[in-house]
């Protein structure tokens, strides 16, 4: 039995390159959402932290405890 040296290093090269891929996009994820995070603290010190920033309502507390980072109230949000 002989091992096909080339189709292996093409495998791994790929496996390498997934990996890489992977990775980056945890990446930007981590950007993105330390990014929204340091938004919403200078929204808290700004005092507009829970109001809507497309209509200006309250964000309900139970939406802000899903996900604190988010910007517009429900109906903005899907709208
Ligand atoms: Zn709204």
């Amino acid at each position: 039995m002989t091992l096909d040296q080339q189709s292996v290093g093409r495998l791994s090269r790929m496996d390498a390159m997934q990996q890489q891929a992977m990775a980056n996009a945890t990446h930007a994820r981590r950007v993105q959402m330390r990014a929204r995070i340091a938004a919403a603290l200078a929204r808290l010190d700004a005092g507009e932290f829970g109001w809507c920033e497309e209509c200006g309502e309250a964000i309900p507390e139970s939406r802000l405890a899903l996900d604190p980072t988010l910007m517009r109230c429900v109906g903005c949000a899907s709208g």
